[in-house]
């Protein structure tokens, strides 16, 4: 059986990591499967689903890690050519990717202790997120 839902998350941007685990094990117990695997989708450019302990430490240590990697005060193509000013979103987004599975048993998704599923959205301004659940299983 192929359940297909959707989870909105207002993010602040500015490569906030915006927790998700709660809502996905909500979507997960209401699509009343047992044992499967949960795919997470987010049609966009300038964001990732990944998975992380969430702590305050980690969350700037991930923020400054990003940063490092690819500034946003850098020069970029994009931003000469749109003047979005997100060029640095649309790079880091392709490190990590927009999409994440994680299997379930017996209703529980398998993860780690500290583990949980978030959201980091890198763009230059708050958005409104739509992430894809699409959870096939019995
Ligand atoms: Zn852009």
């Amino acid at each position: 059986m192929v359940v297909t839902r959707k989870i909105q998350v207002e993010t602040k941007g500015h490569t906030d990591i915006v927790p998700l685990t709660e809502q996905v094990v909500e979507v997960l117990k209401e699509s009343g499967l047992s044992s499967g695997i949960l795919c997470l989708f987010l049609p966009g450019t300038t964001a990732i689903l990944t998975t992380t302990e969430f702590e305050p430490g980690l969350v700037k240590d991930i923020k400054d890690f990003w940063e490092r990697i690819a500034p946003v005060t850098q020069f970029y193509e994009h931003n000469a050519r749109w003047q979005d000013g997100n060029g640095y979103a649309h790079v880091r987004a392709q490190v990590s990717g927009p999409s994440l599975v994680v299997p379930f048993v017996e209703g529980k998704l398998l993860l780690g202790t500290w583990q949980d599923i978030v959201l980091v959205d890198f763009d230059n301004r708050p958005r409104l997120r739509t992430i894809v659940v699409q959870i096939v299983g019995e």
